[in-house]
């Protein structure tokens, strides 16, 4: 099948082409990049620039991510909407496995007919992960999903990553013991849309709301960003577990994107993260040009003249670049 044709199947909306088309980005030989990047761009034409809502959602280990996004998509799935569910797991780059792809998560959903779960891809680095995670997003875009999901487990830069790649950014908070706020690193505080304090239910119902007033007032201390309405970021309280509050995440979901789509925000997002993913590419790009064998050969000889003294640094560096350039100009021979 060519890239052509996998992607009209992915633009039907068809599930096992849409899984194949996953595979295939997500894959690390170099001929079926070129084959991922050519599906990309049919898809885009196939497509006519179909657009998902794509919610970004983090939260540390047993907040209750699973629990949430399975209450929250059956709820979507519930009204006719499709929705695609995608993990980033930064800890997979290092077990080589993958938490947030376990197969008990997320159980009934997973089995709805109009939802598509897709576990983390594994691989040495976030960058991969990110880079991976981006297109695996565009995919679903293309196969026609109102809505997709990215999850990820807030350590680390993942957050930061998945904030880059969605359009509204959910941070998932338990209640808190007394009333500090919890260790919440402010980086991530400012990426967030909708902070949503989980588990207001049975018991721990008071603590969970006094730490969304807790959190509210510290977002009142934030300065406003241009691309929010009156009243956001917003803090609030669900219950992922017995469903309360789900359907009040949505509706403030809709009023955000509303609100930006109205006002130029939603599309100058869209253009400043595309930008944003191709310098980031074209940065990926020649870093791994600079890892093939022949090139990493070169650098490991210059690397031994800086290190015995024979050259300088920056002029070892200087030279590196130079031929690096004169090797990739069009015509050249190595
Ligand atoms: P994750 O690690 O963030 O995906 O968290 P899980 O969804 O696996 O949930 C971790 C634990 O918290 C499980 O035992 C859930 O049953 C529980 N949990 C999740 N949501 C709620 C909730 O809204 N209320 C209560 N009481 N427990 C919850």
């Amino acid at each position: 099948m060519t890239p052509e044709e996998l992607a009209r199947s992915v633009a039907r909306g068809e599930r096992r082409a849409l899984a194949r088309a996953i595979t295939l980005v997500e894959s690390r030989r170099a001929d079926h990049g070129a084959q991922g990047a050519a599906l990309l761009d049919a898809l885009a034409r196939e497509s006519g620039g179909r657009q998902a809502i794509r919610i970004g959602l983090s939260g540390t280990p047993g907040v209750g991510k699973s629990t949430f996004i399975e209450s929250f998509g059956l709820m979507l799935t519930a009204q006719g909407l499709r929705v695609a569910v995608l993990a980033v797991d930064p800890s997979s780059a290092r077990t080589g496995g993958s938490i947030l792809g376990d197969k008990t998560r997320m159980e009934r959903l997973s089995r709805d007919p109009k939802a598509f779960i897709r576990p983390s891809p594994s691989q040495t680095h976030l960058g991969g992960v990110a880079r991976r995670t981006r297109e695996a997003v565009a995919l679903c875009e293309g196969a026609g999903f109102d809505v997709v999901l990215i999850e990820t487990v807030g350590v680390g830069q993942s957050e930061t990553v998945v904030a880059e790649l969605s359009d509204v950014f959910l941070l998932l908070l338990a209640p808190a013991g007394g009333d500090e706020l919890q260790g919440v690193k402010r980086g991530i505080m400012e990426v967030a849309d909708l902070i949503v304090v989980n588990k207001a239910d049975g018991d721990l119902k008071p603590a969970a709301q006094r730490t969304r007033a807790d959190y509210a007032g510290a977002l009142r201390l934030l300065r406003r960003r241009p691309q929010d309405p009156e009243g956001f970021p917003k803090a609030m309280t669900v219950s992922a577990l017995e469903g309360g509050g789900i359907d009040t995440v949505w509706s403030e979901i809709g009023a955000l994107v509303a609100w930006r789509r109205e006002n130029g925000h939603w599309d100058r997002r869209r253009a400043d993260q595309a930008r944003h993913w191709f310098l980031e590419d074209v940065r990926q790009g020649l870093l791994a040009e600079l890892d093939a064998p022949a090139n990493r050969d070169l650098l490991e000889h210059m690397a031994r003249d800086v290190a015995a003294g024979r050259v300088a640094p920056a002029a070892a560096a200087q030279e590196l670049l130079t031929r690096l350039e004169r090797a990739s100009a069009p015509g050249a021979e190595l």
